[in-house]
């Protein structure tokens, strides 16, 4: 990880055509896909777009991580944390997907009864949201990324690996009961989208799991009158969203695990316990420190 550093403090020059390049694959592996009916091409149809990418050398970008994990594990708290730090841009694709449920936009009531019932949106559509928003981000100047809720299928993988490298790949990891509890908790402000958790968490050792606390993340008070569940998060669906995980995103996991990337990282806790052992995890916990002395 001290190859993470020495990367992060360089200038990222080249990211935004690296970036470029991702929207121009992805988008026309979408295109692709869509026209084609049963089966789905393979991402490798395209080597000919592949070769002509021009893979940067880490030390000369910015960051490119993904965060993988169940629904409610935390990949949005500690990704967007993570970002205000490392100064990349926190790509979310669940965000893509709700923005463009609230965009009442030609896609919007397909994507409401696909959403709704904890399942998966397609490689295509999702692939086609996320190329929209990079394209967004390379015109505002924005260079890496940590990619949250993405890749979750091994399609989407292998799209991903076909057109830029990735460092790394941090893989979070909570007792089902728990992440069950923390959706169901999960509160969303409906005025400045910040996310919060009502439950209060207190589960005992048992088959071998330790037992965990977690504190409600309560809101601000100004906040407090606006809080949102989102439509996702009962019971039912959630225990689908599980499901699909397991069945659908976990070998992302394995494919990542066996190309030596994923740092596999269990929540000891809530933030306040797993913040700085994640930091520690990633060799950053003195990172703002030698940010500020090199400055
Ligand atoms: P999330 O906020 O990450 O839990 O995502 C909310 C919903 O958006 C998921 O349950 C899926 O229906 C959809 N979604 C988000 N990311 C993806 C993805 N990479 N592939 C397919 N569907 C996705």
């Amino acid at each position: 990880m001290a190859a993470t550093l020495t990367r992060l403090s360089k200038p990222s020059s080249s990211s935004s055509s690296s970036l470029s390049h991702f929207r121009r694959f992805i988008s026309s592996s979408a295109a692709t896909a869509s026209e084609t009916t049963n089966p789905p091409p393979s991402p490798f149809t395209f080597n000919s777009s592949t070769t002509a990418l021009s893979r940067k050398d880490p030390k000369d970008r910015n960051v490119q991580w993904v965060f993988l994990g169940c629904p409610g594990v935390g990949k949005g708290t500690y990704a967007s944390r993570l970002c205000t730090l490392l100064g990349v841009p926190h790509i979310a694709t669940g965000d893509l997907v709700r923005e463009e449920l609230a965009s009442s936009g030609p896609l919007s009531h397909q994507l409401t009864e696909i959403v709704n019932q904890g399942k998966l949106v397609s490689d295509e559509i999702i692939i086609s949201l996320l190329s929209k928003r990079l394209e967004a981000g390379e015109a505002k100047g924005e260079s890496g990324f940590i990619l949250d809720g993405f890749p979750r299928t091994i399609r989407q993988a292998e799209i991903l690996e076909g057109v830029t490298d990735i460092d790394l790949v941090v893989n979070l990891k909570l007792r089902k009961d728990v992440l069950l509890e923390k959706c169901l908790g999960r509160r969303i402000c409906s005025e400045c989208g910040k996310n919060f958790n009502v439950a209060s968490i207190n589960v005992k050792a048992e088959n071998g799991n330790p037992g965990m606390s977690m504190a409600p993340l309560l809101p601000p008070s100004h906040c407090m009158s606006k809080l949102v569940t989102r439509s996702d998060d009962t019971e039912t669906v959630v225990t689908e969203r599980l499901r699909i995980y397991d069945e659908k995103s976990q070998p992302v996991e394995e494919f990542y695990r066996s190309r030596g990337k994923i740092l596999e990282f269990d929540l000891p806790g809530g933030i306040p316990a797993s913040w700085p052992k994640l930091l520690e995890a990633l060799n950053l916990d003195d990172y703002e420190e030698k940010q500020s002395a090199a400055a």
